[in-house]
């Protein structure tokens, strides 16, 4: 279950340009504007906008696609379908080198206000708890690359590097084993 994202004020829709031909979705979307109408959201945003992936990611090459479409079904929900990617730069846990890794989420999430309605959705969407009729994009954005990255990102084929420190450690260690007292004692 996916935690709220939400605030909420139709009138804060906002536009940046951090880069020609860069086009940067609203922060904020009034789930009651899909009433009457569908909406949909492709461009791209940036990175910078998004803080926990920050802490988590070292770069973000190409900012992050964004094709979100938001209509009402049959039954009166809000389901938000498209996709999101963005290839973003980490660490290698094996090289220590830096990895750049492909995101590519699949979105198809639908709109409820509370865990009993969330609880009697088809398998295909996930839950998107939204209880004060507003969605945070950006959050979401974020929310749908955080489930894609990798707890363990390595290069397809690289090699561990060498840490002499670590064997002149392991040198020092065996020199200290506690064993080695007791063989002492025992002579
Ligand atoms: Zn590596």
């Amino acid at each position: 279950m996916r935690p709220a994202n939400i605030y909420f004020d139709a009138t804060r829709i906002h536009r940046y340009d951090f880069a020609p031909m860069s086009v940067v979705p609203p922060k904020f979307i009034a789930v009651r504007r899909f009433t009457d109408f569908a909406h949909s959201i492709q461009g791209e945003l940036d990175y910078r906008l998004c803080e926990r992936l920050l802490k988590l990611v070292s770069d973000c090459r190409g900012g992050i696609s964004v094709d979100l479409e938001f209509n009402r079904d049959g039954q009166g929900r809000v389901l938000v379908t498209g996709a999101v990617a963005a290839s973003v730069v980490t660490i290698c846990q094996r090289c220590l080198e830096p990895v750049t890794v492909r995101l590519d989420s699949k979105v198809s999430l639908c709109m409820v206000a509370t865990v009993a309605q969330a609880n009697q959705l088809p398998d295909f969407f996930e839950p998107l708890v939204v209880d004060d009729e507003q969605v945070n994009i950006i959050d979401l954005v974020e929310d749908e690359l955080l489930l894609e990255l990798p707890s363990v990102a390595m290069h397809d084929s690289c090699e561990p590097p060498v840490m002499q420190g670590n064997i002149d450690g392991l040198a020092s260690i065996r020199q200290e084993n506690p064993f080695a007292v007791l063989r002492k004692l025992r002579v």
